[in-house]
């Protein structure tokens, strides 16, 4: 991966460039002084949807940390919370992670494999005093919770003696109690200035059946119980998470004060990427697949990572996206058109060129001979002759966009006009000689004339002004093209005005579908995801579900040029 030129988002124009990843030097100096022979990071999801770009993120950091020190990365699922888990996002989610280029070490790991030592766990705090059943209904337990500047209150329950305590706690891992009559939690303190630390709930009753434990448990810990303890048990390092946890990390390190933890994992918080005109939170994206405002998570408006892939978007285009953007501790929003900037890059280096006309307008080049064909070829790519060339041929008819002939043009316009001249991209110069229109008045044809001594030349004393994409009649093919906008209108979409929810956010534009485009031959044998830039139009990508080779639909990933600034 190169390093980018464009400093990272929170860098300053001015002064010294901060470093990037504020956990590089962390990792070396515990790497220098031994503290660490080998560090090993997770990435912990909680199955309960799909991936998207601030997930990137965090396995960038995550996974990308480990590489460069010579470390590893387990892959762990949170999933503690059965009733909005499901395995179609676990099977999802290894597929992402793999997509992204990354490969954790060892089997899938999962917190539900720990339950059993959780349990062991929690019956040791209680035999040790640091942990209680309480009684309290949800609202009750609230009230006694205190507030920001009140206290709270300790539960009438707190001080069961450990008997009582073990004899519920084990009544309600045998199913003697309804969900959410009776809770566990821990005795730490009511008057904690740190809410996290007000006797925090350690298991809940709940009678589900879970995706990988069945029906064994009925009571389940939550994730402050669990992640500090599954980290200990598979030996993490560095246990690296967003900020928004900062305030649970006095908790985290009492569980492994309070416990006979293998070993203690320390907690680094970073800040979340937050992305300018992009939802990020599950709940919502959930809500647009499940009220289909979209078509399904990999919908390639969706900031799934699955949705990106759809879209076209590169692996490697994400990773130096994270790359670039720093890893740091201080709130900010990163623009999109920096994530667009990395794949734009990417394709522009690696993408063949090809030509499609999106809105195709047929032009007959009338002094062009019947018959006769010109079996042209074109590189595929400008700056890597590697590549290849691609064959075009050129014959007597042949389409331009519509968009490219203006009978009455605006002044310094470059493409095609009444009576004047532009360059078929590769080819010959025309000229406009009439067009022809149906009873409506519609444009339907062009007569335009060749100037047979223009083939990859300039006419002599003659000004061309523009170059058009065109592609053959004949041998074109014919194809679909989805254009993407943005999917929300505003710049912070969650943000929505009072009364209204940020689904009113939604660019109702977002999704434009072209049918009966035409390609240059060399577009037919597209697989999906092939990556190409159409000449003046932008990337494209073969899309990854719709198009078969013979039959093309092409998503546009990005435009040539930043549209969003
Ligand atoms: P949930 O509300 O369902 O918990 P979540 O976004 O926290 O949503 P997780 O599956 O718990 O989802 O996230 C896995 C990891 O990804 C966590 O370590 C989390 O901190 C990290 N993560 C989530 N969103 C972002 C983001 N926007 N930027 C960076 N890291 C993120
Ligand atoms: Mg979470």
């Amino acid at each position: 991966m190169s390093k980018p030129t464009q400093d990272a988002a929170a860098n300053s124009k001015a002064g010294p460039a901060i470093p990037t990843n504020f956990l590089r030097p962390i990792v070396q100096a515990d790497l220098d002084s031994g503290k660490h022979t080998q560090i090993v990071t997770r990435f912990p999801p909680e199955p309960n949807g799909y991936l998207h770009i601030g997930h990137a993120k965090s396995i960038c950091v995550n996974f990308g940390l480990a590489q460069e020190f010579g470390g590893v990365t387990h892959l762990r699922f949170d999933d503690t919370n059965p009733a909005k888990e499901d395995q179609e996002y676990i099977d999802a989610i290894e597929a992402d992670v793999k997509w992204l280029g990354f490969e954790w070490s060892g089997e899938v790991r999962y917190a539900s494999q720990y339950f059993d030592q959780l349990y062991a766990w929690a019956v040791h705090l209680i035999e040790t005093g640091k942990a209680y059943v309480d009684d309290l209904t949800p609202e009750q337990a609230r009230e006694y919770r205190g507030t920001l500047t009140e206290p709270g209150k300790n539960s009438p329950f707190r001080d069961r003696s450990v008997e009582e305590n073990i004899d519920l706690f084990s009544r309600m891992k045998a199913g003697e109690f309804e969900d959410g009559a009776r809770v566990l939690r821990a005795k730490i303190d009511m008057a904690s200035p740190n809410m996290n630390l007000r006797d925090p709930i350690l298991y809940r009753i709940r009678h589900a059946h879970h995706h990988q434990t069945g029906d064994k448990w009925c009571i389940y810990p939550i994730y402050d119980f669990t992640h500090g303890q599954s980290d200990a048990i598979e030996g993490i390092t560095h246990s690296i998470c967003t900020l928004e946890f900062e305030s649970h990390r006095p908790l985290y390190e009492w569980f492994l004060d309070n416990l006979p933890v293998p070993c203690k994992p320390r907690q680094y918080e970073f800040s979340r990427l937050n992305l300018n005109y992009t939802i990020t939170s599950k709940r919502k994206l959930k809500q647009l697949v499940d009220e289909k405002h979209v078509h399904g998570w990999d919908d390639p408006r969706m900031s799934t990572l699955s949705g990106f892939r759809r879209r076209g978007y590169t692996p490697a285009s994400i990773r130096n996206f994270c790359e670039m953007i720093g890893t740091n501790r201080s709130d900010g929003v990163v623009d999109f058109g920096m994530l667009e900037f990395s794949i734009r890059q990417d394709l522009d280096h690696n993408a063949p060129r090809a030509m499609c006309v999106l809105r195709p307008l047929k032009v007959v080049i009338t002094n062009y001979p019947e018959g006769q064909v010109d079996h042209l070829e074109l590189p595929r790519h400008p700056q890597k002759e590697e590549l290849g060339v691609r064959k075009l041929p050129f014959s007597r008819e042949i389409y331009i966009d519509r968009e490219d002939f203006m009978e009455e043009p605006p002044k310094g316009y470059k493409r095609l006009e009444p009576n004047g001249e532009v360059r078929l991209r590769g080819s010959y110069v025309i000229r406009a000689d009439e067009a022809i229109k149906d009873a409506d008045g519609n444009i339907v044809e062009l007569r335009c004339s060749y100037d047979p001594e223009t083939l990859g030349k300039n006419p002599e004393g003659r000004k061309v002004k523009g170059v058009v994409h065109w592609v053959p009649a004949a041998e074109s093919i014919e194809c679909e093209v989805r254009l993407y906008d943005r999917l929300f209108l505003s710049a912070n979409p969650e943000k929505a005005e009072e009364g209204k929810t940020f689904l009113d956010n939604i660019n109702p534009g977002s999704l434009q579908v072209l049918t009966g485009c035409r390609a240059e031959p060399s577009l037919a044998d597209a697989q999906p995801e092939d990556r190409f830039q159409f000449e003046r139009e932008g990337y494209f990508s073969a899309d990854l579900k719709d198009s078969r080779p013979g039959h093309p639909v092409f998503n546009r990933t990005v435009t040539l040029r930043d549209s969003w600034s």
